[in-house]
């Protein structure tokens, strides 16, 4: 962990290719077979926004034209998932909504404004983190509704991104930039590097404490360097991020729609971490939607 606290912008992880050599795993079932039971997930809505079917879903895919889906709002959950380890510390992925003095969303003027009076705000990351010191920040990618709770987020803290995930220059970032660049002010923004991921089953992935307990996995498509998070605690967990914001997307395999910016690579993504889940009965976070959704599915394409 001791290189997190220099300077360099590109973030190398706390194990090196040749340190991994005796104790990395070779199989996914190696990784579960050595849980750190120690290590808790807690996933809290911290805002909702109304976004649109046809971005969350390829409404084109011919599953999606066959169920009938059709564009309409569709309400989103913005969520943070709280990792806590023993000796490690606490470490979110993603960032909710922070606010002002005023109770109103913080610092995200030039972010999307007629989206953003759409946000409803419910736990601002400040009121999740509490008194425990934030360790680090691990972003499933930067768009705005992952990045819009920094405001909350001590100046210091390694935020910590995919490989070319901050490197990106597409015409919505050039529209974006001075936002993201309030937003960012200050902060210690790090980007995980390819040569440093190991490979495990169909993933390139990063063993984030060093112990098998969180496995960052590289899974581009979504965004170049969108990113999924494993927690191998004993009944483990698999964070999709927005490999697919939807369970209807995540059940049927259909990649996302106009949010994702390549489809074909977000497909393949997606198809990779449905394989990896089944393989291993994991609970599955989808990006945008919660939990219970999965007993109670919505179906996007349903008449209001
Ligand atoms: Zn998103």
């Amino acid at each position: 962990m001791l290189l997190l606290l220099s300077a360099c912008t590109v973030w190398h992880p706390p194990l090196s290719g040749l340190m991994l050599e005796p104790a990395v795993p070779m199989t996914w079932d190696d990784v579960f077979a050595h849980p750190v039971e120690s290590v808790t997930l807690d996933s809290v809505v911290s805002g909702r926004w109304v976004a649109q079917s046809k971005g969350l879903i390829n409404l084109d895919h011919p599953d999606a034209v066959a169920a009938g889906l059709k564009n309409r709002d569709f309400p989103i959950a913005l969520t943070v998932h709280v990792i806590d380890h023993p000796r490690k510390g606490r470490w979110i992925v993603d960032t909710g909504v922070a606010v002002d003095e005023d109770g109103d969303l913080a610092n995200i003027q030039g972010l999307l404004g007629s989206v953003l009076s759409n946000t409803e705000i419910l736990t601002p990351l400040d009121e999740i983190l509490g008194e425990a010191p934030l360790n680090g920040v691990l972003l499933t990618h930067k768009h705005v509704d992952h990045v819009m709770g920094m405001g909350d987020v001590k100046k210091g803290t390694p935020i910590v991104g995919g490989p070319g995930e901050w490197g990106q220059k597409g015409a919505e970032n050039a529209l974006l930039r001075k936002g993201y660049k309030r937003l960012l002010k200050g902060h210690d923004v790090r980007e995980l590097r390819l040569e440093d991921a190991v490979e495990i089953g169909e993933f390139k992935t990063w063993d984030l404490h060093g112990d098998g307990s969180v496995w960052v996995l590289y899974t581009p498509g979504h965004t170049p360097g969108s990113l999924s998070f494993v927690v191998n605690n004993g009944s483990p967990t698999l964070l999709v991020g927005d490999s697919s914001h939807t369970w209807w997307g995540w059940d049927n395999g259909v990649e996302p729609g106009g949010y994702t910016e390549d489809s074909e690579l977000n497909r393949a993504s997606l198809h990779a971490l449905r394989r990896l889940a089944e393989a291993h009965d994991m609970r599955v976070e989808v990006g945008h939607e919660e939990h219970f959704s999965i007993t109670e599915p919505q179906s996007p394409g349903s008449a209001e």
